[in-house]
This record gives structure tokens, sequence and C-alpha cells, in this order.
């Protein structure tokens, strides 16, 4: 299964920067450390990243300072030349940037390349939105005198990601911040930083052509997180954080704000519920449903993580996802037949192990999967639960894996009504031939994001984020760069 010849990737490997990207520099952590990189497949080694200090990552903040001012004074048009030609050439490298992030992260190449195109198009999206930040004037009513509103850079930004999407995850900061006229430092997550390190390359070269500033973007890998945030977030200098990861990481992280009053953007967790009406196209919603739940290996923030059927089609759909489930092919995500990866870590495919047997403990059942297998690689088989009582864990927690869970309902309104029982809001799914049963769907689900007879939703021309326990603050769309952007009011006569 975790089968992968090494030599075809060799180049590639030996070719990537392992350092911290300061000043247009890829230099060495203090005290030479460093932190392995595996790839989940195989649990080979292939990278050593330099383990970021203290001195590295106030030497970032120093450099974003620096780069501030230079940088807002670039004309909208020339910060969108930049992020345009940065566009143009993380497209040309688009081969490099999938296999390093099916390296590092296991997903299928065939998947890293739409997320290369995707993470990529934020980069286009904001080029185009720099030459659009809006303003106003309008004459005071009492006709004493008018008021401006203009849009200022909130100032230097540190943005956090996780590991599930390498690439798109930081993009989607990164972009707006540059577009708004915003320095970033960027904290990858450990177990997937070589992607962004590669990305590092790209800023030095577009940044040397267009005479930006190097100290604009700093790329800062490290095991110690926490203590960079805590640094950082303590020096009044930085001014906003945004953040896409796990709910308790965001809400410590909102709290550590408070103190100086730092702009957030927390992109959360999720528990999307996959609504299904009686009447639903069952051949577009099992297109759907395997986009919405096996997309990264059920490993995305929108996963479906809930499928709740209406009772007189459960049966029907349960035997066509199970066999549409037990049809992937799980293997190395650089050998052409998988369509499907490992999950990241040992500890998540436990976790995910340690749901399903609680949920078949309590009495589900397992109509595909629901062991794990033996042997090299995190994986973890795709999986498919009916019958799960509603007190199971897994229809509570973010399953973050792929494993599907069907339940029951006998009208929408009550279907609607357990979608919405969770702490979570990011996205919701419904799907129905009805326009009547359709707007109930788009209209009640409560979520940040809602697809109606859609299973694939992200866009980056569109506002991403969660309501609840799944955060606030929106990427993408024009909505995205009012996250980097301050307003100011002049009172004119
Ligand atoms: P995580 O919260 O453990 O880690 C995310 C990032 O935060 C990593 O870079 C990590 O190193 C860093 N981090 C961890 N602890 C920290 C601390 N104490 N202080 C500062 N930084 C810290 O999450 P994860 O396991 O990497 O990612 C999975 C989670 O991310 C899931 O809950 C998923 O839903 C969520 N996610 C949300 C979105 C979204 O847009 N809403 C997108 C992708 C993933």
């Amino acid at each position: 299964m975790s089968e992968f010849d090494y030599t075809q990737v060799k180049g590639l490997l030996s070719s990537l920067p392992t350092g911290i990207w300061l000043e247009g520099e890829n230099v060495g952590a203090t005290g030479g450390r460093t932190f392995e990189v595996l790839d989940p497949a195989t649990e080979q080694v292939l990278a050593h990243v330099a383990d970021a200090t203290s001195t590295e990552w106030m030497k970032a903040l120093d450099a974003a300072v620096a780069a501030q001012e230079e940088w807002a004074e670039f004309a909208p048009r020339q910060r969108s030349e930049v992020l345009t030609d940065i566009f143009t050439t993380v497209a040309a490298r688009a081969d490099d940037f999938a296999r390093v992030m099916t390296l590092e992260m296991g997903k299928p190449y065939a998947e890293a390349r739409g997320e290369v195109a995707y993470g990529n198009e934020y980069f286009r999206w904001f080029a185009e939105e720099a030459v659009r930040i809006p303003g106003r004037l309008a004459t005071a009513p009492g006709g004493n005198g008018h008021i401006l509103v203009s849009r200022a850079p909130v100032g230097p930004v540190l943005a956090i990601t996780p590991w599930n999407f390498p690439l798109a995850m930081a993009t989607r900061k990164i972009a707006p911040a540059l577009a708004a006229g915003c320095p970033i430092i960027i904290k990858p997550a450990h177990e997937t930083p070589l992607t962004m390190l590669l990305l590092g390359q790209v800023f030095a070269e577009v940044f040397a052509r267009h005479g930006v500033p190097q100290g604009l973007v700093s790329i800062v890998p490290t095991t110690a997180a926490s203590a960079l945030s805590s640094e950082l977030m303590a020096d009044s200098r930085l001014r906003k954080v945004s953040f896409t990861g796990s709910t308790p990481v965001g809400r410590q992280l909102v709290r550590q704000a408070a103190d100086n009053l730092l702009h957030t953007s927390m992109e959360l967790g999720g528990n999307a519920p996959f609504v299904i009406a009686a009447d639903a196209d069952l051949d577009l919603v099992l297109t759907c449903a395997m986009q919405a739940k096996m997309r990264n290996g059920g490993q995305a923030c929108i996963a479906a993580n809930r499928f709740l059927v209406d009772e007189s089609i459960a049966q029907e759909f349960s035997e066509r996802l199970t066999a549409a489930m037990s049809a992937s092919v799980v293997g190395h995500g650089l050998n052409e037949s998988s369509t499907m990866g490992p999950v990241i870590t040992a500890k998540q495919r436990d976790r995910i192990a340690a749901l399903v047997e609680d949920a078949l403990a309590a009495g589900a059942r397992a109509t595909t999967g629901g062991k794990r297998p033996e042997g090299q690689g995190y994986f973890y088989p795709a999986t498919v639960l009916v019958d799960v009582p509603s007190d199971a864990r897994i229809l509570h927690e973010e399953i973050f894996g792929p494993v599907a869970t069907v339940s029951t309902f006998s009208d929408l309104e009550e279907g609607i009504a357990a979608a919405n029982d969770t702490e979570f809001g990011l996205a919701a799914y419904g799907f129905s031939r009805s326009l009547e049963s359709a707007q109930l769907m788009a209209e009640k689900l409560n979520a940040g994001m809602v697809g109606i007879n859609r299973g694939a939703i992200s866009d980056p021309a569109a506002p991403f984020g969660g309501i609840k326990q799944s955060g606030f603050g929106r990427e993408g769309g024009t909505e995205g760069i009012e996250e980097y952007l301050d307003t100011r009011y002049i009172s004119l006569t």
C-alpha cells in the first residue's frame, strides 16, 4: 500500500529550500536546530527543516515593520502587478508545487494540482481587488462639511496555517494582505512547511524583479508555535493575527490578541451536515457527496461530517455511498492509481479510529471500512457508518478523515434541526429538486457557507468563513481584503 520509488523525486527534494525565509534569504535557525518532515504515506524523512527560534521570528517582525511604509507607498496598480507576477510564476511551477504537497501531506497528485490552481487563484483574485479598494465622499447631512472615508493597511500581520491545504490556507491570507498594503509573517504547520518554503522562493524572485522590499514576507517554520505567537502578539508593532486551525487554538489566540487589541480573523473547525431531501437527484447527490466527503481524504474543515437523509431514500443512498467509498484506491499520492492518500499523522489516524470504534461500540454498523490497517504509512480506509446513535461522539466532533456517517429523518424540518444541532457553523450542504425545499435549506441551515445541490463550494471570489465555534472573518471575495484594512474618516469643509 505504501510502496513508492523516491528516485523520481530525488532531484526535486534536494533542490527545495529548507531554511527560514528572512529578507529574501533562506537561512538556518540559531544553533542550527532542525525538525524532520515526514511523508505520511511511508513514514520516510523527506527533509530536515530549520526550526526557528525567537531570534528569527523577531527579525521577521523587524523586517515587516521596515517594509511596511515602503510597500504601502507602492501604487495599487504596482501591487497588483506584483501579485500577478506571483500568480504566473507559481502557475509555471505547478507540477513542483503539487509534487511537494503530495509528498509532505499525502493527498493524491491530481488533488494537489487542484489545490495549486485553487490556492494560486487567490493571487489573481486579489491582484484584481488591489486596484478596487473602495472609499467614499459624502456631504454631511447638515450641509456644513464633507465626510471622506478612506482605507489604510492595518499593518504587520501574523498568519498561522494548518497542514491540510499547505498552499491555499496561506495564499488566502498572503494575497489579500499584500493587496491591502500589509507585510506578513507566515508560520506554516510543522507537518507541511515545504510547500510554503517553495513559495518563499517565488516571493524572493518576484520581489527582486519589482524592487519590492524583501522583508514584506517572511516564512518562519518552527516547532515552537505557541512561543512564536505569544512573543509576536505581545509586541505592539504587530497589528493582526489571521489563524486557520482548530477551535481550541483559535480561542487561545483570541485571548492573547486582547492585550494588544489586535485585529483577528479565525477560520476554525467545522462539523458540516449534508442534508438530502426525499426528492433529491441521487446521481447528483452521490457525485457531490464524494466531493464533499472525500476531498483531501476527508481532512477538510468543510468536509461533510454527517449525512442526514430522508428515510424514504436512506437505504438506496447508503448502498450507493458504500459502493462509491469502497471503490477508493488507497496508496501513495504520487502513484497514478491512488485516489486516496494517508491521513497526516499516526495521531490523527488513531483519533479517527477511536471515533469509529466508539460509534461501533454504541451500536453503529460499518457497511465498508472501519478497521485500521497494519503496515507503514498513516492509512485509514474509506468508511461508511449507518445506524449511528445520536449521542455518538462522531456526530458531534469533527472527523477530519474518510469516514461518512448516515442518519435519517422523516421530514425536512426535522432534518434541518438535526443539521443545526452542533456548536460549529462553517459549511452545510442541502439537496433537493424542489425550489421550496432548496430555499428552506438555504435559509435555515445555520452556517457561514451553504451549498445547495453543490458539493464543492470553495471559490476565491466568494467569502469563506464560519459562524459560532467555527470562527469569524472571511477569506476571499470582496470581503477578504476588508480583513486587512482599517477605516479612516477625514472631516472636510
Ligand atoms: P491546529 O490548531 O492544531 O494547528 C493549526 C496551526 O496552528 C499550525 O500551524 C500549528 O502549528 C499552530 N498552533 C498549534 N498550537 C498553537 C498554539 N498554541 N499557538 C499558536 N499556534 C499554534 O490545527 P490542525 O490540526 O493543524 O488543523 C486542523 C484544524 O484546522 C481542523 O479543526 C480544521 O477544521 C481546521 N481548519 C479550518 C479551516 C477553515 O478555513 N475554517 C481550514 C482548514 C483547517
